[in-house]
């Protein structure tokens, strides 16, 4: 144990596997490690869910969604408020389990946790508020009701960039819909899950809800949960976040029985900054859209793409911030970057850099991997980089800011679109009415303007092209996991 997770927080953490309201170890006994990134120490070994394992969380999902799907809209409501006040009231001790399991600094964990916890109490309002429709069909021979239904027992997978704000994305929405759930945590980060899961299994028996509306199932093979899940007519939906590579494995999996699905996946959003833009404005929004989680966000600005005029400015001040950071374990005080998540990551990130700086890229400054344990890389700055090198094609997830320049709107446009990705845009400008343009011609899911976040549990959250189908958050996150029933009277 690492003096990074307080002993009264690790004292709590489940580690077992949630099925049917009762923690329990995997069937095979089998267990998987899980690692501090900030020194690679080994926190816990967490039991690793079988098939098997996975089809009997499916059947108590199965079993709940009978008595979950009718329960009052109101009930699920006041669950959901009490999983937000739960979650508020333990806010310290989960951010502290984030940055131990997934290495964010401190201040970025409890952001993160009270991110999540929004999506409860957005979704504690949304219980009560399906819409429907009724009224006389317009050739006046009969009427015509429109009623929302819970799809039924869903599939969640998520990553481990966002331990627990991935999870509640998805948890929250399903569960005011009436559906009931089974979480397939990432393999790297599964503690934090565990522990907001016993949050909610809590809450469900203080109600006598069933234990099996929430259901988790962490698993060193992926596949061997997701497979006998994905085969079964009982499982009605699959929600995922995570990369377009395995969204795409997903897809193919969720036609056998044509489940509704969301799919969340990566990103390689452009940070556009205008000759007009206000340039100290735009470097705070830079280190917001790159830095957060060192780089390893789907919404991580990849390309800086900025006017000629303003690059050498831009990038010389962005340089600047950069060598302000402080690089270390999440849980020191005053860190501002913490590891990546493993070493492997590490490796790719600078195979990235080391092609670029090869291939013509001038390195401002990092480059390099500090000299201390732990998975960690150096805060990075670049220009001279070029549209066609793997740093900008491909989604970095780490702390490297790539800078390239255009000169002209149309330019700077064609540059953003020139990926198969589209899941966010940022743009830094002064005229509202060029705002409003790139809001129409870039091909992307949310534009950040003259900001460098946009996540809000109260706006949709997603993409286009190969970042996604569907939203989280907002209305739009509720129809997510509502069917749609038409009845002629
Ligand atoms: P990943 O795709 O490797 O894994 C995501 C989840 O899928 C994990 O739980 C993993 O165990 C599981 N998984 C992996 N292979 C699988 C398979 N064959 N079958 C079933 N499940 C499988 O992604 P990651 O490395 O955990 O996360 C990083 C990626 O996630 C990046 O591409 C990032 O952009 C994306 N992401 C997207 C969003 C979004 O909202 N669009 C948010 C966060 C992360």
């Amino acid at each position: 144990m690492t003096p990074s997770l307080p002993p009264t927080v690790a004292a709590h953490v489940p580690t077992g596997l949630l099925i049917g309201g009762g923690w329990r170890p995997a069937s095979g006994g089998a267990t998987f490690p899980v690692h501090d990134p900030g020194t690679t120490e080994v926190l816990f070994d967490v039991a690793d869910a079988t098939s098997d394992d996975a089809v009997a969380a499916l059947t108590a999902a199965d079993e709940a969604f009978a008595a979950y799907r009718s329960s009052a809209p109101s009930e699920r409501s006041e669950l959901l408020r009490a999983v937000y006040d739960a979650i508020r009231a333990h806010a310290e001790d989960i951010a502290a389990l984030v940055t131990a399991e997934g290495g964010k600094p401190l201040a970025e964990a409890r952001a993160e946790v009270a991110y999540a916890a929004d999506y409860f109490r957005w979704f504690s309002g949304e219980a009560v508020r399906f819409d429907g429709l009724a009224r006389r069909a317009p050739a006046g021979t009969h009427h015509q009701l429109v009623l929302r239904r819970p799809v039924g027992p869903a599939l969640l997978i998520t990553p481990w960039n966002f331990p627990i704000a991935m999870i509640a994305r998805k948890v929250a929405p399903a569960l005011a819909a009436g559906c009931t759930a089974i979480v397939k945590p990432a393999r790297l980060a599964p503690l934090t899950t565990a522990l907001v899961a016993e949050i909610i299994r809590e809450e469900l028996a203080r109600r006598d809800l069933p234990g099996g509306v929430l259901n988790v199932v962490p698993s060193s093979s992926a596949r061997g949960v997701s497979e006998p899940l994905l085969a079964d007519p009982r499982l009605r939906k699959l929600s995922f976040t995570g990369s377009t590579e395995v969204g795409r494995t997903l897809l193919a999996g969720a036609a056998q029985n044509v489940l509704r699905t969301s799919m969340e996946l990566g990103g390689n959003a452009p940070f556009l900054v205008f000759e007009d833009a206000d340039l100290d404005a735009a470097v705070t929004g830079a280190i917001a859209a790159k830095m957060r989680n060192s780089g390893q966000t789907c919404v991580a600005a990849n390309r800086f793409l900025v006017h000629a005029k303003v690059a050498g400015e831009f990038t010389e001040r962005l340089t600047e911030a950069f060598a302000t950071l402080v690089v270390g374990h999440g849980a020191e005080p005053g860190v501002t970057v913490g590891p990546l998540i493993e070493g492997a990551a590490v490796e790719r990130v600078d195979e990235l850099v080391a092609g670029a700086a090869g291939a013509g890229a001038r390195v401002r400054i990092g480059g390099e991997r500090p000299h201390r344990p732990g998975w960690f890389y150096a805060p990075t700055v670049l220009d001279r980089v070029t549209p066609d090198m793997p740093l900008v094609t491909e989604e970095i997830f780490g702390p490297v800011a790539a800078v390239l320049t255009f000169g002209s709107e149309q330019e700077a446009i064609t540059m953003a679109n020139a990926t198969p990705f589209g899941l966010v845009a940022y743009a830094y400008t002064g005229d509202l009415s060029r705002a409003l343009r790139l809001a129409e011609a870039l091909d992307t899911g949310m534009l950040g303007v003259n900001r460098g976040m946009v996540s809000d549990a109260t706006a949709p959250f997603g993409g286009v092209k190969s970042s996604g189908l569907g939203r989280e958050g907002g209305a739009e996150g509720l129809d997510e996991y509502l069917d749609t029933v038409y009845v002629a009277v």
